[in-house]
């Protein structure tokens, strides 16, 4: 088997103000990071209106669609911004990811990463947050259940922020499991512990600031891993955002290249167990760009390990 990288010109034309974190050259760096590697390569598809359905409502949709701009930036609340070209590249966000999971779940590839920007996790069903438009992995959770029919699909979220937009969209749906770890306190300020789910499907790990891999990887041994095997997955789709590294700007935790190693062996791991070592991973955030591409890459060459 191999291992899928999807990505799209298009994510590059996806324009922040100068100075802010979510830039272009995020993307730039994470590919010139898996130059050379041994990757099914795959241009991601726009995802269609009734793809975002599976999440979002038609007025999200609209009013999204409506905030394009002719030309420069506009803002859409305090975090996000659009040019002209970020529908379409949150559009090859999400069809990247619903092409990843058809490749996955078909043979094609035995797992597969996503590359594209803006992130996702932080969308809510009727909100834009945190230079998130669209809830990507949710999406993608809901593609999996509703057109290939599983029953259970688990979401594991690393990135340092919490997953609330993931949280939100997936709250409801019995057929996942949400899990999160992130810095706490920290924006967005939610996945304190008791926020649960609406079936016990969501799990929260908050991390005091200044956490290290040590207690990274006890977070995860003793409360992540029991709950994903409990939950026996069909399929893992995974949140990688790389802004737990400690060099990141926007966030405190410690974390190096061989934590994200780790926990991606460890999913992988779990995903062969129950699923036929089915994974498909999303980049999410991730802010010093060596730091992003080390830790991107080092994630990646775990999944060709395992494909
Ligand atoms: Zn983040």
């Amino acid at each position: 088997m191999t291992t899928a990288l999807f990505t799209h010109t298009d994510c590059l034309d996806h324009l922040t103000p100068q100075g802010h974190p979510e830039q272009v050259a995020r993307l730039s760096h994470v590919l010139a990071a898996l130059e050379g590697r041994d990757l099914m390569r795959a241009e991601a598809p726009l995802a269609s209106e009734e793809d975002l359905r599976l999440c979002h409502p038609q007025s999200h949709i609209d009013r999204v669609r409506a905030a394009v701009p002719d030309e420069g930036i506009v803002q859409l609340d305090a975090d996000t911004w659009m040019s002209p070209g970020s529908l379409d590249a949150a559009l090859r966000g999400v069809g990247g990811a619903l092409a990843a999971v058809d490749a996955v779940l078909g043979g094609q590839a035995g797992n597969a990463f996503v590359a594209t920007r803006p992130p996702g996790h932080h969308a809510e069903t009727e909100r834009t947050m945190g230079f998130c438009l669209f809830g990507t992995v949710a999406i993608a959770a809901r593609h999996a259940m509703e057109r290939h029919g599983l029953s259970r699909v688990a979401v594991v979220d690393f990135d340092v922020h919490h997953g609330n937009g993931t949280q939100d969209l997936l709250w409801s749906e019995a057929r996942s499991l949400f899990v999160s770890s992130h810095q706490s306190p920290l924006w967005p300020g939610t996945g304190t512990p008791d926020e649960t789910g609406a079936h016990g499907n969501v799990l929260n790990l908050p991390l005091a600031p200044r956490s290290d891999g040590a207690v990274f990887r006890a977070a995860y041994e003793d409360r992540v891993f029991p709950a994903i095997e409990a939950f026996a997955p069909e399929l893992i789709l995974i949140s990688a955002g790389f802004d737990a590294h400690h060099a990141d700007p926007l966030a405190e935790l410690n974390l190096t290249e061989a934590d994200f190693e780790w926990v991606t062996g460890r999913l992988c791991d779990l995903a062969q167990a129950h699923c036929g070592g089915r994974v498909v991973s999303c980049l999410e955030g991730g802010y010093d760009l060596q730091a992003l591409a080390a830790s991107a890459a080092a994630h990646v060459d775990v999944l060709i390990a395992r494909g």
